[in-house]
């Protein structure tokens, strides 16, 4: 038999690895800034071209490498970090494997630009795919510059399952912002294209906060501080108010790492018990330090996970902590609060029985018409059933209502296309620098559907609205129209923006679930469900109904 397993060749091995490394171009310059702030540098600048995928450069004034290093230092598991198996246990830095820049230049043109504090002239090292090209010396400042250019330029693959230049760069200010928020002492500064997206003074954490999370957010935030002999918390956890579907405002960071942990996400959502609806998070900043010896943070190739040594205990200390906060805080939550009560509420955005009002396709219920629907069956104060030509209909009367009410809001919506009413005075948003680029991205479509907006220096300045909004309610659907804008629906008759807006007005004013609904409320939504023009789901995507017609159910029960 011929042998079938063979070693791979070292290129590929190498490729493989760099993967696990470099998922994205934001990996580049998690890995770049990490090793910049390990050089100790208190000035990390970003430039990059092609959201990164024609060009990177990051600039700092650390500690710089030196010549022997340097030649060194893109070779597979080479680090200044740990020497012995003993360091692993109690890792300080952020890099220990020794792996990023290797895997760079596997997938990348490179040039390292460094000058070490005590040298007087610089090196430049010049790698393509992983073989030095060129070492020579030049004259540069203390600290390192490096380049990246041609990103994946020999992984085609990797390039394939990247998504749109506009969320590849999301990505990176979405990186930047949480090593920015984790060192409020360095200054940041990022470049897109000659634009400035963010440039941070050396600053307190407050100052900083402000300017990655937005003023917006930031005055809804509640701030603690809690220690114990072994653990310390800290940080800013959101209101109830502020709570949205998107989760790309929780950041975690332990011993100053930026953490992804789905237990703690789940353990504080927790915390504000009924505070918070099914699929919403609040946003937070949380500081954890723990004992190094605590933590073992090589579990995951870019480090994005940790274990706990003693896990139970910490979560514990979490939990408590995050729910004597928020009882502290006696923060009382009234859902109607936040539900939005437009012009159309006074006139009831429920259908009324053979109302004249609504728009043509919606054929009213008429009860001496024989279409009628008797007999529905409400079930766990969720589902409505009943039999209807021929076929048992089942619908969900959350989704349902929400379809409807999407139709009524969306005729409205298209009657009043692009009129506005005037805010005055304007109001003024300071989002978050990611939210403030999915705005940017979409301002033409945000103008069309009734906005007016100037964008200046990351902050929003709103001086018309869409008639059907109103303005006390601005921050939150903007928020969520930027969530939504950064997954865009794929139908095609009406744009993102406007969908956005008909779907948060639906959904906040339908008929939830756990709702008792008399004979007559069943009847109506069974009605305008069937007179609906897409009655089959819920502006969300989710079904409203389920049917399956009487000659099915006989040949389940074997009759025919
Ligand atoms: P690691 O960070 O895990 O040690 P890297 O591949 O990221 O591995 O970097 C290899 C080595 O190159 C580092 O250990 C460090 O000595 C040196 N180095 C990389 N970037 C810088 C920098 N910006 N300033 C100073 N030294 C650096
Ligand atoms: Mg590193």
């Amino acid at each position: 038999m011929v042998n079938q397993i063979k070693q791979l060749p070292p290129e590929i091995i190498a490729q493989i690895a760099a993967g696990e490394v470099i998922e994205r171009p934001s990996s580049v310059i998690k890995e770049l800034v990490e090793n910049a702030i390990d050089a100790g540098a208190n000035s990390i600048k970003i430039y990059i071209e092609k959201s990164g995928l024609d060009k990177i450069v990051v600039v700092d004034n650390g500690s710089g490498i030196d010549r022997l290093d340097l030649e060194i230092s893109c070779l597979p598991h080479t680090t200044s970090k740990i020497f012995q198996l003993d360091d692993l246990l109690a890792i300080k830095s952020f890099g220990f494997r020794g792996e990023a820049l290797a895997s760079i230049a596997q997938i990348s043109h490179l040039l390292i630009k460094s000058r070490a504090s005590d040298a007087n002239y610089g090196s430049a090292l010049k790698i393509k795919g992983g073989q030095i090209e060129n070492l020579q010396t030049v004259g540069v400042p203390i600290g390192t510059s490096i380049s990246v250019e041609n990103l994946f330029y020999s992984v085609p693959v990797r390039k394939k399952f990247l998504k749109s230049l506009a969320t590849e760069l999301r990505h990176i200010i979405h990186t930047v912002s949480f090593l920015a928020l984790a060192h409020p002492q360095i200054r940041f500064s990022l470049m897109h294209n000659n634009r400035q997206i963010l440039d941070l003074p050396k600053q307190s954490l407050d100052f900083r906060l402000r300017n990655v999370l937005g003023s917006s957010y930031f005055t809804k935030m509640i701030s603690f501080k809690k220690n114990d002999p072994y653990f310390k918390l800290a940080g800013f956890i959101g209101k109830p108010e502020l709570a949205r579907q998107s989760q790309d405002k929780q950041f975690l960071f332990i011993n100053n790492r930026h953490i992804k942990s789905k237990q703690i996400n789940n353990l504080i959502k927790s915390s504000y018990k009924t505070l918070l609806a099914a699929k919403h998070h609040v946003p937070y900043v949380i500081f954890l330090k723990i004992p190094f010896q605590a933590l073992d943070v090589n579990v995951h190739p870019r480090k994005d996970e940790v274990r706990f040594i003693d896990q139970n205990q910490i979560l514990t200390f979490i939990k408590q902590s995050i729910e004597e906060i928020l009882f502290k805080d006696n923060l009382t939550f009234n859902n109607d609060k936040y539900f939005y009560k437009t012009s159309s509420q006074t006139e009831s955005p429920k259908l009324k029985l053979s109302d004249p009002g609504v728009s043509k396709n919606q054929a009213i219920f008429d009860p001496n018409h024989n279409n009628l629907i008797s007999n529905i069956l409400q079930l766990d104060k969720l589902y409505l059933v009943t039999l209807y030509k021929n076929e048992l209909i089942i619908i969900d009367q959350h989704a349902a209502a929400e379809r409807i009410n999407y139709e009524i809001f969306l005729n409205k919506f298209l009657e009043q296309q692009g009129q506005s009413k005037t805010l005055e005075p304007g109001i003024e948003l300071d989002l978050s620098l990611t939210d403030y680029e999915i705005i940017r991205q979409n301002r033409e479509q945000i103008k069309q559907a009734g906005f007016e907006i100037k964008l200046e220096k990351k902050k929003l300045q709103i001086t018309a609205i869409p008639k059907i909004i109103k303005a006390e309610n601005l921050l939150q659907v903007l928020t969520e129209l930027v969530d939504n804008l950064k997954t865009p629906h794929k139908q095609t008759k009406i744009d993102s923006v406007t969908h956005s807006l008909v779907k948060q007005l639906a959904c906040k004013n339908s008929i939830k679930a756990g709702q008792y609904l008399s004979i007559s409320e069943r009847q109506k939504l069974f009605t305008n469900l069937l007179a609906c023009e897409n009655p089959f789901t819920c502006p969300h995507g989710r079904p409203t109904m389920i049917k399956t017609d009487l000659k099915t159910l006989g040949k389940l029960f074997k009759r025919s």
